[in-house]
């Protein structure tokens, strides 16, 4: 027997046919080496298909295939583009169902939250950036003199956002259609093609939405998907002096790796990465909502980049909050992410359960207290084969401590105290990332003073999780460079332009207005 069987290029997972080569140019092809790799559900380990294994020939092949099919893109008027990324929108509303259920086999999140809330909002990001293109995305202009003028001579200024090129879309495991949607909607909004490649623990709903684009109508080398490694597939990618723009989600390490080969071309490049975001909980706050709040920081089992693992919570409250969060935390139901009544999924692989046990073991050898967890499941592992992680508080940590400072990506929270908001600001922002806050207060200015002083591209205060995609989103410090969402998206994706016209030197009729700017926009003739 060969180490691995003869792929399938269609196997059926969930009941539903998916074909695991890449997709480029508008059609499927294996890779040159006919290599492949396996990929595993989470659920119980075993093997649910044999995936491409795409190296450079694949990567150089998507690419030109991305800059071949630029042009007429760029040049196809934003509302025909418009019309297209709704089509995906349909397209992915009338998959929900088998796209939860691929998602959930494949890295194991819940199916519900896929249902109710992943899937709805992959088909929203669609939409939402569509729209922005079409009625959000107005071109301004402005008038300006030289200050050595003498007679008047007006010059108009009139900014656009032109497509960049072929983009590079680099994705991780842990949200995977959800990030692809964010990154692969505005790309193509904004008039670029794109190179996918999604990780390589979840290689399977990249692979639906190509068939959901084609079925839509996009033309063939608009999207294009490469499964792979890494390091093999992605890093041929990032080096493509043809790519001009990258986008990336994912670890600092790899985006260490991804700055590096980007700098030899100056490709511009979107860095969203890690996170040990604080979550506060401020004397004044109402316990209901802050344990509740606290115990969410759970889902996904804990393979949340914004995830606030670490509480900081008043002294003068901390007992009782412990005590009600216990409470809490032991009514999740930890299992099969197909149950609906499951609340806590397994963790995406082997590699990451040893590394998130391997955190706690030493948090634990060097004195913190494990108050709930502190283990892998192992009734649940050896009934289900799986890869389950109990949900964890890791209490008498200090500041300096490695399960403090690193980001774990599994269940496991740390919790601190702090006697003053000075205190509470100095532990918050004591780490290197600065993704997200979640601060809980039942006085709006004492929050609002606290938020103020946190570093952190997103402070949720009473809330967490809501993304409005017309805000700026994007981590300080290691965890991220640039912004993305609204018009931030639309800046990065495009090559912005100023176009300076002296006014007087045409006749009026000539002179534009915005009216008429806006009229051109609509023809697509300054979208070339
Ligand atoms: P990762 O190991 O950095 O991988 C992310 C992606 O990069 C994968 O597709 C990976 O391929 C690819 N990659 C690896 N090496 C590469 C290289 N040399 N060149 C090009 N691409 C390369 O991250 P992960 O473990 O999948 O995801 C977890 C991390 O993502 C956590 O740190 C989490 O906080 C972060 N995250 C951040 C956000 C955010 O919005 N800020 C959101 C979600 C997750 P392979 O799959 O083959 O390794
Ligand atoms: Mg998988």
């Amino acid at each position: 027997m060969p180490p691995h069987p003869t792929p399938t290029p269609t196997p059926t997972i969930a009941g539903v046919h998916i074909d695991t080569r890449h997709w480029i140019n508008g059609r499927r092809s294996e890779s040159a080496s006919g290599e492949t790799f396996p990929d595993l559900s989470p659920i119980d380990n075993t093997e649910l298909a044999q995936i491409s294994r795409g190296g450079k020939p694949e990567a150089h092949a998507a690419v030109a295939a991305a800059k071949a099919a630029f042009p007429a893109w760029a040049a196809t008027p934003p509302p025909a583009r418009a019309r297209i990324l709704h089509a995906i929108a349909d397209g992915v509303e009338k998959r929900l169902e088998e796209l939860a259920q691929v998602e959930t086999a494949d890295n194991g999140a819940l199916v519900r939250s896929h249902r109710r809330g992943v899937m709805p909002r992959v088909a929203h990001n669609f939409r939402f950036f569509a729209d922005w293109l079409t009625n959000n995305l107005s071109h301004p202009d402005f008038d300006t003199k030289t200050h050595t003028e003498v007679h008047s001579n007006t010059r108009r200024n009139h900014v656009s956002w032109d497509p960049a090129g072929p983009c590079v879309l680099i994705t991780p495991w842990n949200a995977p259609l959800m990030m692809e949607s964010w990154k692969v909607a505005p790309a193509l909004a904004a008039g670029n093609t794109v190179v996918l490649k999604p990780a390589e623990w979840s290689p399977l709903t990249a692979s639906l939405l190509a068939d959901i684009a084609a079925e839509a109508g996009l033309p063939a080398g608009v999207l294009n998907v490469v499964q792979g490694y890494g390091a093999e597939a992605g890093q041929a990618l990032v080096e493509h002096p043809d790519v001009r723009r990258i986008s990336f989600t994912g670890s600092v390490p790899t985006a260490q790796h991804i700055a590096t080969a980007a700098a030899a071309n100056l490709t511009p490049t979107s860095l969203e990465l890690g996170g040990k975001s604080p979550l506060l909980v401020l004397d004044d706050a109402d316990l209901d909502l802050a344990v509740e709040l606290a115990v969410e920081q759970y889902d996904n089992a804990g393979q949340v980049c914004l995830a606030g693992t670490r509480l900081l919570v008043h002294e003068s409250i901390e007992a009782e909050f412990t005590q009600r969060f216990i409470g809490r935390a032991s009514n999740l139901t930890q299992g099969d992410p197909r149950d609906t009544a499951t609340d806590i999924g397994p963790n995406i692989h082997a590699r990451q359960l040893e590394k998130i046990d391997g955190f706690v073991q030493r948090a634990v050898a060097a004195g913190a207290t494990a108050v709930i967890g502190g283990g892998p499941n192992t009734d649940l592992n050896e009934r289900l084969g799986g890869l389950y992680y109990r949900p964890t508080l890791l209490t008498g940590l200090g500041q300096d401590a490695e399960a403090v400072q690193e980001e774990i990506f599994g269940p496991v929270l740390t919790l601190q105290t702090f006697s003053s908001d000075d205190e509470a600001i100095a532990l918050a922002n004591g780490t290197r990332f600065g993704l997200a806050a979640t601060v809980v207060s039942g006085d709006r200015a004492h929050a609002d003073r606290i938020a103020a002083r946190l570093v952190a591209g997103t402070v949720w205060v009473n809330c967490f999780y809501v993304r409005d995609l017309r805000a700026p989103f994007g981590g300080s410090r290691r965890s991220g460079v640039g912004r993305e969402g609204g018009t931030w998206s639309f800046d990065f994706y495009c090559d912005l332009k100023n176009t300076v016209t002296a006014q007087q030197t045409f006749t009026a009729q000539q002179t534009f207005t915005t009216q008429q700017t806006s009229t051109t926009q609509e023809s697509g003739s300054d979208h070339g």
